[in-house]
């Protein structure tokens, strides 16, 4: 087994360990990359799942770290649960990790900013702060740095369903909006699925704030952030992990932050499960459709997968209308589907195409009179 990183890699030996993970265990790891930072260092990543070649009907979670340069701990702690995953997968004892291999898509990407972690600092080689470069949804700012380009390609070309950025300097989940007091459509959502990851971190639960998490903009106002960007531009929910008190703390620290992270880490993606889930197809044709799944009250629809046409939706408990439309297609509503946090609640769908074509005629009585008619298709 391997021990737990008592140091920070550089980002070279980071690419290495990620690229020797997969050649160890090609059936449920293989490397990516976003692209290259300004500098021209490469932002390295892993993906972990079974069948790791093939796009399953499964949700597809990030985890990624560093945005802030000098904020090392969650990198150190991504590489570790990269190990941990491939090494105890399918072990008696560790039935949480096999089921985030088998039942999930989870991509690791411990350093954002490598040029920033290079340089000991916070900002990127231009000296921005990439967590405040987003121009959505709180516009006007720099120009889209080249690190948040290839982040924003690679969110794009997937279909995230939970992630989560680490940072340090505090220890709390910090849940959408930053930008705004405005509290999220999804807030009661947030906070379950942020107490997922604190409640298995006791520093972070017993810390300074309550039950170790917060309402961004409630603990300070920040625009141009990486999760409201995620939150308002796709159908990720992206929380904001500050993971330890020290930004850059000792060597000999960093295996007792594993400790204290490696159970919220697996909750926490597993989470991404947790609410209303299914597929969306053609009832004819059985492919899957390009829908909108809305929850009454909650104006934050989710699309499927395009690929799969399997959709996520993360629920409080309770009852809810759900709405599954799709543009030529009947819609159809579910009315008072019952939730429960921590457990898959199936909500498939197959819809009807709605009636094309015209039919023409006269009605008339058999004297050739005109009648009131009225036609019913079916
Ligand atoms: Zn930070």
């Amino acid at each position: 087994r391997t021990d737990p990183l008592n140091y920070v890699p550089t980002n070279d030996q980071t690419g290495a360990m990620l690229q020797e993970i997969a050649a160890n265990y090609p059936d449920i790891a293989r490397y990516f990359s976003w692209g290259q930072s300004i500098q021209g260092r490469t932002v390295h990543g892993l993906v972990i799942s079974d069948n790791v070649n093939l796009n399953e009907a499964e949700p597809e979670v990030r985890y990624s770290s560093s945005i802030h340069g000098d904020e090392i701990v969650g990198m150190v702690l991504t590489i570790n649960l990269a190990y941990y995953l491939v090494e105890h997968y399918g072990e008696p004892g560790y039935e949480d990790a096999t089921d985030l291999v088998d039942n999930y898509e989870l991509h690791l990407v411990p350093a954002y900013n490598p040029d920033g972690t290079y340089l000991h600092q916070r900002y990127n080689a231009n000296g921005v702060d990439l967590n405040r470069n987003f121009d959505l949804p709180a516009g006007e700012h720099s120009t889209l740095q080249q690190e948040n380009v290839i982040f924003q390609s690679y969110m794009r070309d997937h279909h995230f369903i939970v992630s989560l950025n680490y940072h340090g300097g505090a220890l709390v989940m910090n849940y959408p909006w930053d930008y705004t007091y405005t509290l999220a459509p999804d807030d009661e959502a947030l906070q379950l699925l942020s107490l997922e990851y604190s409640t298995h971190n006791l520093p972070m639960y017993s810390g300074s704030f309550p039950q170790g998490i917060t309402n961004g903009a409630q603990w300070y106002v920040i625009t141009g952030s990486l999760q409201d960007w995620c939150y308002d531009q796709t159908d990720c929910i992206d929380v904001t992990c500050e993971v330890s008190n020290i930004k850059w703390p000792s060597n000999a620290s960093l295996p007792g932050y594993w400790e204290n992270n490696r159970e919220s880490m697996i909750a926490y993606a597993r989470a991404a499960r947790w609410g209303i889930s299914g597929t969306v197809v053609d009832a004819k044709s059985l492919i899957p459709l390009n829908a909108t799944i809305t929850v009454e009250g909650i104006d934050m629809p989710v699309h499927p997968d395009p690929a799969n046409g399997d959709y996520y939706k993360l629920l409080h408990d309770g009852t809810f209308d759900v709405t599954i439309s799709a543009t030529g297609y009947l819609p159809q509503t579910f009315q008072d589907v019952a939730c429960t946090w921590g457990t898959v609640d199936v909500l498939n769908a197959a819809l009807l195409p709605l009636p094309s074509g015209l039919v023409t005629g006269t009605v008339t009585s058999e004297s050739g009179e005109g009648l009131f008619a009225t036609m019913v298709v079916t």
